[in-house]
């Protein structure tokens, strides 16, 4: 049994059944074809919304971090390449807190705005926004991988985070308006 860490959760499941079961044992060819594609021609940079949006989507379903844990190209790519070369160091504590997290999740979200404004509207240079933001945390993951633990890039990754986020806000939700209920109740 294994203990994935991934954003803020984690996530109880054994290693033989996602290898088996799910897409994430070869999604990572996904990852790799992306930037094949978009080396080729900067256009393809575009699919990197499907990356990016693909666990928001799963998440604002309710289904919370599924991509993480079945599908993810780039978790795939650092569990699978970086296990042999690892030097496995301990993950430094401050990454794993909340307010770097955080931090990491609005600084991701302030360049990409300031990208799509800068692009203005032009089909190319917002393919070629995506390709750049895709690649860059592509090699820091890698680079945290090769250092730290394969997936230590997805103890930060905002994207995983951002899925933890909308999680504890779908859990909290109910919970809100159960206990307005209940003091509407009492109060007639
Ligand atoms: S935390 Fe990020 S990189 Fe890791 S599996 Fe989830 S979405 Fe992919």
């Amino acid at each position: 049994m294994l203990l994935y860490p991934l954003g803020m959760g984690v996530i109880t499941t054994t290693m033989e059944d996602i290898m088996k079961n799910y897409p994430i044992r070869w999604s990572w060819i996904i990852i790799i074809t992306f930037f094949i594609l978009g080396a080729f021609d900067i256009r393809f940079g575009i699919l990197g919304i499907v990356c990016m949006g693909t666990p928001i989507l799963h998440a604002l379903r309710g289904e919370g971090k599924v991509h993480c844990i079945k599908y993810c190209p780039r978790g795939s790519f650092l569990g699978k390449f970086l296990a042999k070369i690892s030097l496995g160091y301990a993950l430094p504590k401050f990454m794993g807190t909340r307010q770097f997290k955080n931090g990491l999740l609005m600084l991701m979200g302030t360049v990409f705005t300031f990208a799509i404004f800068h692009s203005g509207g032009d089909f190319t240079k917002l393919a070629s926004a995506f390709y750049r933001f895709m690649g860059i945390s592509f090699i820091v993951g890698i680079l945290m991988g090769i250092t730290y633990k394969p997936r230590s890039w997805c103890v930060v990754c905002p994207m995983g985070h951002a899925t933890q986020v909308i999680k504890e806000i779908q859990v909290a939700k109910p919970q809100v308006s159960t206990a307005s209920r209940q003091v509407t109740a009492r109060d007639n």
